[in-house]
């Protein structure tokens, strides 16, 4: 991997670029130098057809200082060491940043899940969950979904996890299905709180554009409900892709849900062109659109690009050809050191990672907190939650970036160090 393509080295280059500024204890700048543990697993697992395959997993805890490790479990064939440290180091920056009281962790297996039939992938999972057991746990470190992880999965780590331990651990991972503990709101919590975040931050920046258009990477968990949730609210979505391809309608998208469903029965995006509830290749011309390739969208006439797929899709070789005015980063770490650079010299405004997307960690936040109080929370009761709570971390990023006249990315590094910095004063000795 290229040096400033790997996105644990960016980590490090963004600590020590921000602890330099504020002065950072050099002590604590030490402690989050390097994750806590790291934990490296060995799978064999017995294919339906006999064959035994080795897989690799990986759950690194970076740091704790604010509470239990939070953070997602990714299942991938690019799944690495210094990808899922990136990940963790995220996770405590955007845990203080959102002010939940959770530190940061991630965890991922190298496998493709797509070629695994649904008995492998739950053998698979529970595995894994027995060989992590000792380090996981309500108040020591507390998984959720990412990259082709779903609420299925987190219910069979659950039920290993509560297995093993010989009692219900609920609270041992998040972003369950609601009739197995898991929160009204979780689902969709990532996508609705970039929206709150997205229509606060416009405010702000007093962006005031009717309908604004909007191109979306990625058209999983992350991207769909955004986009169906931006499309609700007026903005025009004219361009979604996955891995495989996408569409581009200049005239805006008509009906995401209709391309959801798509997706779901055909595995992909490309050539749906919905005319009404028919979503065909022929419809193409009729709705003025046009084929695209995933790196294709990213370089569109828009207002809005949401990378909301994987890392390193912003970079020095195309951010010079973004002609977005705004990217909101609703993937983790989209945009490489260079790239970010290059996007702020052409005056485009970054709404970074840790802060758009944290809405996800917010209301696994809250699923923590009903389990273990024993409470359920209606859908309107966490969202109203979760705006709260996205308002607070946009309004407080604007102000400190005004303060230290710094991107919107630094502003959130140094809240997020500040926070845990005053927290860490406290506890050391
Ligand atoms: P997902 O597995 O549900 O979806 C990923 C999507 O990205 C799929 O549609 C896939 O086809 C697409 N994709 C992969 N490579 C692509 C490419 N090169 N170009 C365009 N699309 C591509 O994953 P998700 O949960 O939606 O996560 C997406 C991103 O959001 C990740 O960076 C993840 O870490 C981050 N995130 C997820 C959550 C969450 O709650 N799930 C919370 C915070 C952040």
């Amino acid at each position: 991997m290229e040096n400033n393509n790997n996105p644990w080295k960016r980590s490090l280059n963004e600590l020590k670029t921000i602890g330099e500024k504020i002065s950072l204890n050099v002590m604590l700048f030490s402690v989050l130098k390097a994750p806590d543990r790291i934990v490296e697993v060995s799978l064999p697992l017995k294919m339906d057809n006999g064959e035994i395959k080795i897989f690799k997993g990986f759950r690194v805890q970076h740091n704790n200082i604010l509470g239990p490790y939070k953070g997602g479990i990714r299942y991938h064939k690019n799944v690495n060491l210094d990808e899922i440290k990136a990940l963790a180091f995220w996770m405590t920056m955007k845990n203080a940043l959102i002010d939940v009281p959770f530190g940061g962790g991630k965890g991922g297996i190298k496998v493709d899940p797509k070629t695994l039939s649904e008995g492998e992938l739950e053998k698979l999972t529970r595995l894994f969950t027995k060989r992590i057991k000792d380090v996981i746990g309500p108040h020591k470190d507390v998984p959720a979904p990412d990259v082709n992880t779903n609420s299925k999965i987190m219910a069979w780590i659950a039920d290993e996890y509560s297995k093993l331990n010989g009692k219900d651990a609920l609270a041992v991972v998040t972003g369950k299905p609601v009739e197995k503990g898991g929160s009204e709101g979780r689902k969709e919590a990532t996508g609705m709180g970039g929206m709150y975040a997205l229509a606060a931050a416009l405010k702000k920046l007093e962006f005031d554009k009717k309908n604004p258009t909007v191109a979306v990477s990625g058209f999983g968990n992350v991207g769909r409900y955004i986009a169906s949730f931006l499309q609700s609210n007026g903005f025009k979505i004219v361009a979604v892709s996955d891995s495989k391809g996408g569409i581009y309608i200049p005239d805006g998208i008509s009906d995401i849900e209709n391309l959801e469903k798509y997706k779901e029965s055909k595995g992909f995006l490309a050539g749906c062109y919905c005319v009404g509830s028919v979503c065909d290749i022929n419809n193409r011309e009729k709705r003025g659109g046009k084929d695209i390739s995933p790196k294709e969208l990213l370089e569109l006439p828009v207002d809005i690009l949401i990378p909301a797929a994987l890392e390193n899709v912003i970079t020095k070789e195309n951010a010079d050809k973004i002609q977005a005015k705004i990217v909101f980063e609703m993937a983790n770490g989209p945009t490489t050191l260079e790239a970010d650079e290059i996007l702020s010299k052409k005056g485009i405004t970054v709404i970074p990672d840790i802060l758009a997307n944290s809405g996800g960690v917010a209301v696994s936040y809250f699923e923590w907190y009903q389990n273990l109080h024993n409470e359920k929370w209606s859908k309107d009761e966490v969202f109203k939650k979760l705006k709260q709570k996205m308002e607070k971390a946009v309004d407080n990023v604007f102000e400190t970036s005004k303060k230290f006249k710094v991107t919107l990315r630094e502003a959130s590094y140094i809240l997020a160090l500040k926070k845990i910095e005053s927290v860490w004063g406290n506890k050391k000795d």
